[in-house]
């Protein structure tokens, strides 16, 4: 019993405490009227068409958080509907990435193409109303039929139809006897309406092609828009929750469960997360994928949950982010640096720090004895004490920081400078007493210095301070690695609320996204597995990519410690 109440206390520090939400408030009120009885069934619907982005993770946490807050349950289900365009690798991208995010729909997996068989009854049920027609117009004509925003559309020649033909045409469709794109079923509402969703939409395409679950069992298959509504009509879904883009399909699938008389989901649409500098739109991701912009759906410049999870993101920090930018009514862009502040936030807590070097040059202490080892205590996390310590080797000849070091230093500059003393951080306070220089370039190979004895652990016995305290690592005891800097993918702004279908955004990619660098480490982190967090003392978070081995360690830079947006909200403050 009280392991629930730390529990929950803990997740209430993390998590930001619940803001009041307009979808919240519509339960709360059903569930006052009794509208579905008390209950709250949600869902997440995917299509497998492409792994998760980080917009999907906004709808992930409002649909298993809602369903989680009122004692309900939430679905994960597949809208499954195009097989031209789906794979069982996004199918178990998909599964993966709502589980790491931390979510379970418990026995609720579901896919569309279960339903395929009750759709196809349902859609005789409509013939047989009278309500659907069987339309041999090709895609093009359909088109010029439907009319423009200021003229309503052209009836079919095909739309009264009786419904014997309907019958037979749509089981001769089904059973494969006519080529793709000969016919089409559709519903019969209204040409005229000023909705275009109502203008007789298509139900069923024949469509001569093997899908990931159903192999070749069916060549007609039933539209998004046929399908959507319907299953979650099947699995007694409540509270049907979807971005704007879906407020003109609502009246369309109120239509359909009327039409067949079967239990009526109600539909709320929230706004599209759009984050600056990337893209969040399967098609473009693709792209990004196919051209050979990125390494793949996982590169850690994806805005793909698999792309934040192997860069370093906590599902913590983009749960923390998805509760603090809540839900709204108009489509808005979020700064890409609001998330990096919730992971920092989250990073800091959980990293173990570490000492590296990016840009490594050799630092000498003269006066050090040749052969000694000395190890250093250093703290694992300032913010957690049970994270302990580590023991730093510290020995005759470092790596410092190239930037660590100037010969000539700016006025402000209170790091290493020739007859400047500053702090090893854990170990000794050290003068510079020269540097050595490449003989034909003149640039400085070696920073020279001797160290106080006095001063083990960084203080000295005098009381005497220095300005500035910087990292190290011991020489002969660093672990070579490669270290991937990563910078925006893109450099717009940010992206249209919705696919519009232009590719304008692949002229805004940023070259200089991946840099790649060759550093050193304190030995504690040799062999350190994938996914292991580090934070590097003064430069930022860090975590072990996929492709390191025991050979060779290879590390993302998760993002960097400078935290613009803490400085906005301190100004606006
Ligand atoms: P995309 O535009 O990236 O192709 P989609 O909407 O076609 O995405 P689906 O697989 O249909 O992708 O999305 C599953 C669920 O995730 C839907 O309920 C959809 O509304 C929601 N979703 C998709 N993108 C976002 C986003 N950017 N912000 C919030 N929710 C989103
Ligand atoms: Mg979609």
């Amino acid at each position: 019993m009280s392991m629930d109440v730390e529990n929950k206390d803990s997740l209430d520090k993390t998590e930001a405490p619940r803001p009041s939400n307009f979808i919240r408030d519509i339960i709360i009120q059903d569930n006052q009227t009794g509208k579905f009885a008390g209950k709250v069934r949600t869902r997440f619907p995917p299509e497998p068409n492409g792994y998760l982005h980080i917009g999907h993770a906004k709808s992930i946490c409002l649909n298993f958080g809602l369903a989680a807050e009122f004692g309900g349950e939430c679905n994960l289900r597949f809208d499954d509907t195009n097989p031209c365009k789906e794979e069982t690798e996004y199918v178990e991208s998909i599964i993966e990435d709502v589980r790491w995010l931390g979510f379970d729909w418990g026995n609720n997996l579901f896919y569309a193409s279960d339903y395929f068989d009750q759709l196809y009854q349902w859609a005789v049920d409509l013939i047989r109303k009278g309500k659907a027609y069987v339309c041999d117009l090709t895609a093009e004509q359909v088109r010029e039929y439907r009319g423009t925003p200021t003229e309503p559309g052209k009836e079919s020649p095909y739309r009264n139809r009786s419904v014997e033909e309907n019958l037979d045409l749509f089981e001769r469709m089904r059973a494969g006897e006519f080529p793709d794109g000969t016919r089409t079923l559709r519903s019969k509402i209204d040409m005229a309406s000023p909705n275009f969703n109502m203008r007789d939409p298509v139900m069923y395409r024949i469509l001569h092609a093997d899908h990931h679950r159903t192999g070749g069992k069916w060549c007609i298959y039933p539209m998004y828009d046929f399908t959507h509504g319907e299953s979650d009509s099947i699995e007694g879904i409540t509270h049907s929750i979807c971005t704007l883009e879906f407020e003109d399909h609502r009246p369309l699938y109120d239509w359909y469960v009327e039409q067949l008389g079967i239990h009526h989901p109600q539909q709320i649409e929230f706004d599209r997360l759009n984050l600056t500098n990337t893209v969040l739109s399967k098609r473009k991701l693709l792209m990004l994928v196919e051209k050979g912009f990125v390494s793949g759906w996982d590169d850690p410049r994806m805005p793909t949950i698999s792309g934040f999870r192997r860069r370093g993101y906590s599902p913590e920090a983009i749960r923390l982010f998805c509760s603090r930018i809540g839900v709204s009514k108009t489509n808005g862009i979020v700064e890409f640096g609001f998330l990096e502040h919730c992971l920092r936030e989250d990073l800091n807590a959980r990293s173990p720090r570490v000492m590296a070097v990016l840009d490594p040059i050799r630092l000498v202490v003269e006066n050090y004895p040749d052969d000694q080892v000395e190890e250093m205590e250093a703290v694992n996390n300032p913010e957690d004490a049970s994270q302990g310590t580590r023991k730093a080797p510290f020995s005759k000849v470092l790596y410092i920081e190239r930037d660590d070091f100037r010969e000539d230093p700016p006025k402000q500059y209170f790091r290493l400078a020739p007859g400047r003393e500053v702090r090893l951080r854990y170990a000794y306070l050290v003068t510079c007493t020269g540097v050595v220089k490449d003989a034909v370039t003149g640039e400085v190979v070696e920073v020279r210095c001797k160290y106080d004895p006095e001063t083990r652990g960084g203080n000295a016995p005098d009381g005497r301070r220095v300005k500035s305290t910087i990292h190290w690592v011991s020489a002969p005891h660093a672990v070579d690695f490669e270290v991937r800097l990563y910078e925006d993918l893109l450099r717009q702004k940010g992206d249209e609320d919705e696919d519009t279908g232009s590719n304008d955004f692949l002229s805004t990619i940023n070259p200089h996204s991946l840099e790649v660098r060759a550093g050193k480490i304190e030995p504690h982190a040799k062999g350190a597995a994938p996914l292991t967090r580090y934070q590097f003392e003064r430069i930022g978070y860090f975590c072990v990519d996929k492709d390191s081995t025991p050979d060779k360690l290879v590390i993302n830079r998760t993002v960097t410690l400078r935290d613009t947006w803490a400085k906005i909200e301190k100004k606006g403050g």
